[in-house]
C-alpha cells in the first residue's frame, strides 16, 4: 500500500460529507473530500433553473438542521439566515374551505374548530405528547447507536441511551410505542376526528415515504418531520436565504478554512481494498474514474448505504452474509420534485387574495383517504392519478431567487413509483407525471398553468442520476422501523462503521436518517475520531 496522504477520505460532498469533514478536520485530521458533481451540497444546493430563477434543487425547507453543527461550524456568523414560515401548512379542502396549521396554538384551534370543537380542544395535549417523544428524539440524534457486537462500549452507551425512555412517563411510554409502530391514522385516529385536521398531520408521514398513511409504521416519519426547529422554535420550519444551497455553501467555507481539501467533478469509481476478501481486508483508499488513486487511512462513504455497498466496493471483498442483507435494504421513497418559474402568484380558489397562506407549505392532499389513494395508484399504474403535492414559494421572502414581479415555486410531490411497471422508463413518463402535477395544482389554483413560465423536472429516476440517490430516495433508504437506530442501514453496523476494517459511513443512510440535519456527519466524525483513540469510545 501507498502512503496514505490523508487521515480520512471521504465519498460525496453532499451536507453530511462536509459536516463530517470538518469535525475530522478539527480534530486534527488532515481530510480530502471528493464529489462527483461539479457543485458540493448533494441534494442541498441552490442552482439556476431557468435564466434568472434559482430554487433549492432538491431540498427546499429547513428545519432538522442541528443547533449545535449550525453553532459549532458558526453557520450564523458567516451569514445564514433562516426565516420562519408565518403559519406552517395551508391545505385547500374538497368542499370550498380550507385548513391553516400553525401561527401560534389559539390560531390553530380557532381554525380546528371550524371543523370540530373537539379536535381543537385535544390540541394542546396532542402537541405536549409529540413533543415528549421528540424531545427524546432530539437527545438521541447527535449519539451513535449501541452497536451491536461491541462489548462493553455497547452496553454503556446502550445504558445511557436507555435512561432517557426510562424517564418518560407511562402514558409518554404508550404515545412512543404508538408512535414507533401504528400506521399514522392508526395514530391519529386516536386523538382526531375531522378529516381535515388528520390530513394537516398525517402529511409528514407520507413525505418521502412510499407508503399509505394506513402502513404500520408510517407514524414515525409523521415524527421524523417534527423534531427539528427554527431559530430555537421546535418543530417549526423555515426557508435558508438564498435556498438550501446557501447552507452547504456555508458550511464548504468552515471546511476550507479548516483546512479540507474539496474537490468537485472527482467521482469515485470504488473503494480499494487490501488484506483479504470477505470482509478480512481494509479500506485503503479510492480510485476515482479516471484511474487516479487517492490512499487514506480512513474511507467515509457520504453515500447511501446501496450505492456504496452495491456499485463501489467488489462483492468479494464484503462478507457474503453482509452482501446479502444490503440486498434487501430497501430503498425508494416514490418522490418527484419539480421547480417551477412563474410569472404570477397562484390564486387558490378557496384563499384567492396573497397572504400568509401563500408563504407557508401548501399541501394537497385534503385526507388520508386521498393519501391512500396516491399510494394504491401508484402501486399499481407507477403514479398517483391525483398526486400528494407541497407547494412552497421561497421568491415571497427571498428576493435573490427571481427576478422582480416573478416567482420561484419548490413542487414536491409524493407517490411516484421508484420503478414503473411492465418495463416502462421513467425518461418516457417524467413530462406525463409533470403535466399531472401542473393539472392537480391548476384544480385547486386555477390559472397556475399558464403562470409557469419553465419548469424543471426530477423523477425518481433523475433524483437517482444527478444526486446518486439510489431509487431516487431522498432519505438514503426507507425510515422504517427495521433500518432505524441501531439497525441503520444494518444491525452490528449502526454505528457509523462499516464491514471493513477502515471503512465508515457519514450519510443520511445511518442514524438519525434522512433530511438536512448534519446529525450523521456529526457523528461519524466522532466514531472516527473516537477510534483513534480507543478510551473515547466508552466515555465520549
Ligand atoms: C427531492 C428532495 C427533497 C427533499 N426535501 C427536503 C427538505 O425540504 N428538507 C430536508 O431537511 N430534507 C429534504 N430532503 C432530504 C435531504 O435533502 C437528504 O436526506 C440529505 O440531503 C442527505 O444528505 P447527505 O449529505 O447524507 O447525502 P447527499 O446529499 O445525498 O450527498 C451525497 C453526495 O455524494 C455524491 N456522490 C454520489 N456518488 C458519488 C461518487 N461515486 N463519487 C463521489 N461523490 C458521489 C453526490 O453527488 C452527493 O453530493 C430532500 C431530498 C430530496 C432528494
Amino acid at each position: 500500500m501507498k502512503a496514505p496522504a490523508y487521515d480520512a477520505v471521504i465519498i460525496g460532498g453532499g451536507h453530511n460529507g462536509l459536516v463530517c469533514a470538518w469535525y475530522l478536520a478539527r480534530g486534527g485530521q488532515r481530510v480530502c473530500v471528493l464529489e462527483r458533481r461539479h457543485v458540493l451540497g448533494g441534494a442541498a444546493v441552490t442552482e439556476e433553473f431557468h435564466p434568472g430563477f434559482c430554487n433549492s434543487t432538491a431540498s427546499y425547507t429547513v428545519s432538522l438542521l442541528q443547533p449545535k453543527v449550525i453553532k459549532d461550524m458558526r453557520l450564523a456568523e458567516r451569514g445564514l439566515r433562516i426565516i420562519e414560515r408565518p403559519v406552517s401548512n395551508f391545505l385547500p379542502q374538497e368542499d370550498g374551505g380550507y385548513l391553516l396549521l400553525g401561527g401560534g396554538l389559539a390560531a390553530t384551534q380557532r381554525e380546528f374548530a371550524k371543523f370540530s370543537a373537539a379536535d381543537a380542544a385535544a390540541l394542546p395535549a396532542y402537541y405536549a405528547a409529540l413533543e415528549a417523544v421528540a424531545d427524546v428524539l432530539r437527545s438521541l440524534a447527535l449519539r451513535a447507536p449501541p452497536n451491536l457486537g461491541e462489548g462493553l462500549g455497547t452496553l454503556v452507551a446502550a445504558v445511557r441511551q436507555g435512561r432517557r425512555l426510562a424517564g418518560l412517563s407511562l402514558p409518554q411510554q404508550r404515545d412512543m410505542l404508538d408512535l414507533f409502530t401504528k400506521s399514522a391514522r392508526g395514530f391519529l385516529d386516536g386523538w382526531f376526528e375531522s378529516e381535515a385536521v388528520k390530513a394537516a398531520f398525517g402529511f409528514d408521514a407520507v413525505v418521502g415515504n412510499y407508503a399509505s398513511p394506513d402502513t404500520p409504521g408510517s407514524a414515525y416519519v409523521l415524527l421524523h418531520h417534527v423534531f427539528g426547529e427554527v431559530n430555537g422554535q421546535k418543530g417549526a420550519w423555515g426557508h435558508a436565504l438564498g435556498g438550501m444551497g446557501a447552507i452547504t455553501q456555508y458550511m464548504r467555507e468552515a471546511c476550507a478554512e479548516a483546512g479540507v481539501a474539496l474537490r468537485t467533478e472527482a467521482p469515485v469509481a470504488r473503494v480499494l481494498v487490501e488484506g483479504g476478501p470477505n470482509g478480512q481486508g481494509r479500506a485503503v483508499g479510492v480510485a476515482l474514474a479516471d484511474g487516479e488513486e487517492v490512499f487514506a487511512r480512513h474511507v467515509v462513504a457520504n453515500v447511501g448505504p446501496r450505492l456504496l455497498y452495491d456499485h463501489l466496493i467488489a462483492p468479494a471483498d464484503l462478507p457474503a452474509e453482509f452482501r446479502r442483507r444490503v440486498k434487501g435494504y430497501k430503498v425508494g421513497s416514490g418522490t418527484f420534485r419539480m421547480n417551477v418559474a412563474l410569472s404570477a402568484l397562484p390564486r387558490f380558489a378557496c384563499l384567492p387574495e396573497p397572504g400568509p397562506h401563500l408563504q407557508s407549505g401548501i399541501i394537497i392532499a385534503p385526507t388520508l383517504d386521498y393519501m391512500d389513494r396516491a399510494f394504491s395508484d401508484a402501486k399499481q399504474t407507477g403514479m398517483a392519478k391525483a398526486p400528494i403535492v407541497e407547494m412552497l414559494i421561497p421568491s415571497l421572502v427571498d428576493a435573490s431567487l427571481a427576478p422582480p414581479g416573478r416567482h420561484v415555486a419548490s413542487l414536491f410531490c409524493q407517490q411516484f413509483a421508484p420503478e414503473l411497471p411492465d418495463g416502462r422508463c421513467w425518461d418516457d413518463a417524467r413530462e406525463e407525471a409533470a403535466d399531472l402535477i401542473i393539472a392537480t395544482v391548476e384544480r385547486w389554483a386555477p390559472g397556475f398553468r399558464a403562470s409557469v413560465i419553465a419548469r424543471q423536472i426530477h423523477s425518481p429516476l433523475d433524483l437517482e442520476r444527478k444526486f446518486g440517490l439510489m431509487g431516487g430516495d431522498i432519505m438514503h433508504g426507507h425510515m422504517s422501523l427495521d433500518q432505524l437506530w441501531a439497525a441503520r442501514p444494518i444491525l452490528g453496523h449502526g454505528a457509523y462503521r462499516g464491514p471493513l476494517a477502515g471503512l465508515y459511513m457519514c450519510g443520511a443512510g445511518t442514524h438519525p436518517g434522512g433530511g438536512v440535519t448534519g446529525a450523521p456527519g456529526h457523528n461519524a466524525a466522532q466514531a472516527i475520531l473516537a477510534d483513534a483513540k480507543p478510551w473515547r469510545r466508552w466515555w465520549g
